[in-house]
């Protein structure tokens, strides 16, 4: 049986990622979105086994010491981490994943994956453009938007060390390059 695609969707937060997945989510509705566990708490509408697993540091922990993650990381005070049980037994049955994750969890699955990772960064227009997204979605206080947009300037230098870079500038030309190459991952051999 073919084994499942991998797609891996990085950029630093506010760049568009969550308005960019649900446009893929409807142009391919076979890829199978990955529910990381956090420990963050739920923003307003987010349901625990839909948007993440939420759960405490010390169960997250307890998950770690048990190899229950493929990667964790620690992304803007939080800890988020992908369950090998769910990706390996996905990608086994033949079915096509797609990853919401940070540089460091692209960059672990790089080293788990290798060239079955498809890894795609999205880019914003510039850092002042990204602070005004931020506030524009007003999800999150002044102190959290400073702290993603300092992490945003890292995650920027590794913009080029993935298979992919997309410039989220105008929403419809990102939409359609995003489409060309996901079409083309997954009709590779
Ligand atoms: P992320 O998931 O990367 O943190 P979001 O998808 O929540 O980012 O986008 C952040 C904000 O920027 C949202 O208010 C969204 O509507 C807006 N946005 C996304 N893409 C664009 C774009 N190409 N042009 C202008 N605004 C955008
Ligand atoms: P948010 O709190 O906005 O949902 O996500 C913050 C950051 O954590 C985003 O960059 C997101 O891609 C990343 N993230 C979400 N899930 C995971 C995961 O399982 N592993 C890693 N490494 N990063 C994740």
């Amino acid at each position: 049986m073919r084994e499942g695609k991998i797609i891996v969707i990085v950029a630093p937060s506010g760049t568009g990622k969550s308005t960019l997945m649900s446009f893929i989510h409807k142009k391919f509705p076979s890829l199978k979105e990955s529910i990381s566990t956090t420990t963050r708490s739920p923003r307003d509408g987010e349901k625990h086994g839909t948007h993440y697993f939420f759960e405490s540091v010390d169960i997250f922990k307890k998950q770690i010491e048990a190899d229950d993650f493929l990667e964790w990381a620690e992304v803007h005070s939080n800890f988020y981490g992908t369950s090998k049980q769910f990706v390996e037994g996905e990608i086994s049955q033949g079915h096509d994943l797609i990853f919401d994750i940070d540089v460091q969890g692209a960059d672990s699955f790089k080293k788990y994956f290798d060239k079955k990772a498809n890894v795609i960064f999205i880019e914003p227009p510039s850092v002042d453009i990204l602070r005004e997204r931020l506030l524009k979605r007003a999800t999150d206080s002044s102190d959290v938007i400073n702290e993603r947009i300092k992490n945003a300037e890292q995650e920027l230098l590794r913009k080029n060390d993935y298979d992919y870079c997309v410039m989220n500038d105008q929403l419809e030309d990102a939409q359609q390059n995003l489409q060309n190459i996901i079409s083309e991952v997954l009709s590779n051999d």
